[in-house]
């Protein structure tokens, strides 16, 4: 089944069961407590804490999602990515997990042909409701498994709405891992559907799980979360997200580029380093088309970082050319039917990625030579100092250099890196306040001379030196 066929089936079989399509919201997302958008429910955040009132109790949505704190699985991990697709079927104090849940088997077992075999359901630890309902429409109990907070519970982070969720893994076999079900291996067993049942309000915690549950909420919600790349890698039945016809074209181009063919998962480094730029071309294109400029801080600053390692990983397959633009122009041709701002906004992407490669360049082989040599003189750790300089002499992003010494089975001292960097940070933040020490005596100059010479008239606009008495 090709994508463009997943996310119809998901549309349509929601669409008759009275959900409306509402529009993917951009990557820059208009909350501002967040950097990029991560999941469908984001732009539905007010319908949930009851802020605004929904125009319809049921939504589906193909959401545009970025998740950068991924970033160093990409390529490690068969199943992340920085930018996905997430299908999600919500509902606003209306239906609640009953449905959520038979409608989720049904669409896997029925309309997208899953194998209900191969098909591991895990439920919070307290929540037999969800188990009675798997049990009820035929998934055997040796199949489900009871997770703890940290993967079966979800709030916002801040006390609010929060509640148990339930998630629908594959058995991917055992080439891809242990047995034990997605308790034991999340590689073999990829999680590929989350459902959230929204039912309690929690109060204030210092950390992730530690929180008082307060009650029930007045009206339940659900929200699910579903992704494409995943759910498209086992009905297509191939190994890896890069796979799958959302960016074969462009592992194929990588693979033109590099002269040689990617040699498959279990190809080490090499099959991450193919996998990596693959990946990285799509969420490039994609936080360009949305507004994202490359940058020092914020939003720029992932979008720089995936520049750069997309281009380090490039040079490491032999690549010397320029890559992101013709990596970016194939993520453009193969999703521009589907996501039309990528057409819209291509001369943009290709000048930025351009420009951006340039610069990077300029400073990759110098600060490439450095971190190798640095790398050989190490014997397990490198220093702090070293991932510093790389980072603030040549543009090295903290996780390039992670990469390279796990590369190389060494780690890196990211404390005494950490230490620095807040250094400098302090150091820039001091002389921003001396700046404007600077300001504020000057001003005081300005106010000594008032009072010793009394004000002045400006008369440049009106007179020239030869019409006014010097004195
Ligand atoms: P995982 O445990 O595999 O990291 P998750 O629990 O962090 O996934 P959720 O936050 O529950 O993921 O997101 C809902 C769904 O979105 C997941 O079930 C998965 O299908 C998909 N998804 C999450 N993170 C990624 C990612 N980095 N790349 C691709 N798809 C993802
Ligand atoms: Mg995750
Ligand atoms: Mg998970
Ligand atoms: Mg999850």
């Amino acid at each position: 089944m090709r994508s463009s066929e997943i996310r119809s089936t998901f549309l349509d079989f929601f669409r008759e069961r009275d959900h409306r399509v509402v529009p993917s919201s951009p990557l820059i997302p208009p909350d501002p407590t967040l950097l990029l958008t991560n999941a469908g429910m984001n732009q539905f955040k007010p319908y949930f804490l009851g802020e605004t009132e929904p125009p319809h109790p049921r939504a589906m949505s193909v959401q545009k999602c970025a998740r950068t704190s991924d970033i160093e699985n990409v390529g490690r991990t068969t199943r992340h990515s920085t930018f996905f697709e997430m299908l999600g079927n919500f509902s606003f104090g209306d239906y609640f997990k009953a449905e959520a849940v038979a409608w989720a088997w049904e669409l896997f077992t029925r309309h997208y042909g899953l194998d209900p075999e191969r098909i591991w359901v895990t439920v919070y630890l307290d929540d037999s409701e969800a188990e009675d309902l798997w049990r009820r429409v035929g998934v055997p109990a040796e199949r489900i498994q009871r997770l703890g907070m940290e993967d079966n519970y979800w709030s916002m982070g801040t006390p609010g709405p929060c509640g148990p969720s339930s998630e629908l893994h594959y058995d991917r076999g055992p080439a891809f891992g242990r047995e034990g079900g997605p308790a034991v291996d999340g590689e073999r067993y990829q999680e590929l559907w989350n459902l959230v049942f929204m039912q309690n309000v929690r109060g204030e915690g210092t950390g992730k799980g530690d929180y008082p549950i307060l009650g029930e909420l007045p009206a339940k919600n659900i929200d699910t979360g579903l992704g494409l790349d995943r759910l498209a890698a086992v009905l297509q039945d191939v190994d890896t997200v890069c796979e799958t016809d959302l960016l074969a074209p462009t592992l194929r181009l990588v693979q033109e580029l590099a002269g040689r063919p990617y040699p498959g998962r279990d190809g080490g480094e090499d099959s991450m380093s193919f996998r990596v730029v693959t990946e990285h071309a799509r969420s490039i294109a994609f936080l360009i088309a949305d507004g994202v400029l490359p940058a020092r801080d914020g939003r720029g600053y992932v979008l720089r970082r995936l520049m750069r390692r997309a281009a380090r990983h490039a040079r490491r397959l032999g690549v010397d050319e320029p890559v992101l633009a013709p990596l970016t122009g194939s993520v453009i041709g193969n999703l521009g039917g589907t996501w039309p701002e990528l057409e819209r906004q291509s001369e943009l992407i290709e000048q930025v990625v351009t420009a951006e490669e340039e610069g990077f360049e300029r400073t990759l082989r110098q600060g490439t030579r450095l971190l190798e040599s640095a790398i050989s003189r190490a014997d397990t750790t490198l220093s702090g100092q070293t991932a510093f300089e790389l980072h603030d002499t040549y543009g090295f992003p903290i996780d390039l250099t992670l990469d390279a010494a796990r590369s190389a089975g060494l780690t890196v001292d990211e404390d005494a890196f950490a230490e620095l960097l807040e250094n400098q940070r302090r150091q820039a933040h001091r002389a921003g306040r001396d700046r404007k020490g600077d300001a504020v005596a000057r001003r005081d100059l300005y106010r000594r001379v008032i009072a010793e010479h009394g004000r002045t008239d400006f008369v440049g606009y009106s007179a020239t030196r030869a019409d006014t008495r010097i004195v």
